[in-house]
């Protein structure tokens, strides 16, 4: 029996729809929800996924505007950012990867305030998530727990987590726990991590590399969320080999189409959210 396909283009057309009305309801106050963005000024692959969010902004009527820093400081990034935090009109911030070396990543961190920060990518957002109170979550972490919780209740399931960067596995294992999951996170040091996916009713793979996941890592029925992204050829993959895990999962979501489009859509409700709470 082939495992039921995740699609992420159909719960974020969903989802869209329903934005739509909130955006309306705030343009007839007079309000454009508009994500300002700093943009590395040469990285191909980060400028195709801005282009890609500014088109699906632009049919909701959301506004996204990108900044080029030329020859970025971290100075120059943080005062961008603080000058973005002032501004009534920006309801929105964040800043795209990759910046270069030198940038102290800290600094930009702990300079994006919580009320605009939609990526969840500032140290007060972190914070709130760990501590439970109100925040943005990093986009891509709530995409893929939605993309889970549209075909499994995970509430008392055995949620494992490959991968812990601060932009998708530390995130998701936080949102696992505040669903009720019991969660395991594994990374590069993980001793018999096939041993632990397998006990996984829930699989969340973040590590970027392409068919790190097989179909003997993988416990018959156990939902798999493939969350890498890596180019091959010109060809977007994710980090489960879907030919072998299709066949044991009892779900799985594919790449390109699965936690991808969702990202940025969940991404845009934050805005969208971001300038309804400035507005009380
Ligand atoms: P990252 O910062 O490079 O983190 C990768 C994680 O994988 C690290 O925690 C690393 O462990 C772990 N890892 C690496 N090799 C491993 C191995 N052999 N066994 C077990 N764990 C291993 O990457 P990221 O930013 O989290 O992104 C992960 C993937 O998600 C990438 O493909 C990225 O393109 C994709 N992504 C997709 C979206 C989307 O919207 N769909 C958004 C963001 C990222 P250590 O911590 O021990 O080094």
């Amino acid at each position: 029996m082939g495992a039921q396909l995740l699609d992420g283009r159909a719960v974020a057309k969903a989802r869209r729809d329903l934005l739509a009305a909130r955006v309306t309801q705030l343009q007839e106050r007079g309000i454009v929800p508009r994500l300002s963005v700093i943009l590395p000024s040469s990285d191909e692959a980060s400028l195709a996924y801005y282009r890609a969010k500014q088109r699906v902004a632009e049919k909701l009527g959301i506004e996204v505007k990108g900044v080029t820093i030329e020859a970025p400081t971290t100075d120059a990034i943080v005062s961008q950012i603080k000058s973005w935090s002032l501004d009534p009109t920006v309801s929105a911030i964040m800043v795209e990867a990759p910046l270069p070396p030198e940038i102290d990543m800290e600094a930009v961190r702990n300079a994006l305030p919580a009320a605009k920060d939609v990526d969840g990518a500032g140290i007060e957002s972190l914070g709130r998530l760990l501590s439970g109170q109100p925040t943005f979550p990093p986009a891509t972490a709530v995409a893929a727990l939605a993309l889970a919780e549209s075909a499994v209740n995970v509430a008392g399931k055995h949620a494992v987590v490959v991968g812990r960067s601060l932009v998708v596995g530390r995130p998701l294992a936080l949102l696992l726990l505040a669903q009720d999951a019991t969660v395991t996170v594994c990374h590069s040091k993980t001793v018999n991590l096939p041993d632990i996916a397998r006990r996984a009713n829930l699989l969340f793979v973040a590590v970027g590399r392409p068919g790190f996941v097989v179909g003997d890592m993988v416990a018959p029925g156990a939902a798999v969320i493939d969350i890498g992204t890596t180019v091959v050829n010109g060809r977007l993959v994710g980090d489960v080999d879907a030919r072998s895990v299709a066949s044991v999962a009892g779900a799985l979501s594919p790449v390109p189409g699965g936690v991808g489009p969702l990202t940025t859509t969940i991404l845009l409700e934050h805005v969208v959210q971001a300038a309804e709470r400035a507005i009380g």
